[in-house]
């Protein structure tokens, strides 16, 4: 019974069911004779885990999806693996978005970043961060179904027509 005292979480009273005795008689035996029982453990609790908070804060930011592990992990203050293994309950629970922490790159969210905000073309914006290659990324995202808003620039060059179509209108009048 000792043994089962220091090496199990088992109750007191489940103990002395075991043995035949009362779970009164179990706990104090205990008592006197100094047994530390172990602490059974409340196990990983995301409502209570201050990393999983972070992650679900941030998460709930616009375009998280386009934020990078490493950018999350930093604003975390936890090590890689601490970062995964939250992050990886977190999906599992379907608390956060299962494309939320997928990108690796810290140039492409840089080139997202732009993107969702400045009115320059794709080729434009993977020059200024270095990426030869964005719009195929972009390409490949939007099939995968991440929600890629169009581009600002697209939206621009409308404008243009239809600026120019105005002054033709006019010019013919
Ligand atoms: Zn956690």
């Amino acid at each position: 019974m000792v043994r089962d005292l220091k090496e199990t979480t088992l109750s007191s009273k489940k103990l002395g069911k075991k043995y035949g005795v009362s779970g009164q008689a179990v706990y104090g035996f205990c008592k006197r004779q100094g047994i530390k029982r172990p602490v059974k453990s409340k196990g990983h609790q995301t409502g209570e885990c201050r990393l999983c908070q972070k992650l679900i804060q941030i998460s709930k930011a616009p375009h998280s999806e386009f934020i990078s592990s490493d950018t999350i992990r930093k604003e975390m203050g936890a090590s890689k693996g601490k970062y995964f293994q939250h992050l990886r309950t977190l999906r599992s629970k379907g608390l956060v978005s299962q494309r939320f922490g997928r990108i690796r790159s810290k140039r492409i969210e840089e080139a997202y970043a732009i993107y969702f905000t400045k009115r320059l073309s794709i080729l434009t914006i993977g020059r200024k961060v270095g990426i030869k290659n964005f719009y195929s990324t972009i390409r490949r995202h939007m099939e995968l179904g991440w929600n890629v808003p169009p581009s600002l620039y697209v939206y621009d060059r409308q404008e243009r027509r239809r600026i120019q179509n105005e002054i033709q209108r006019r010019k013919q009048r």
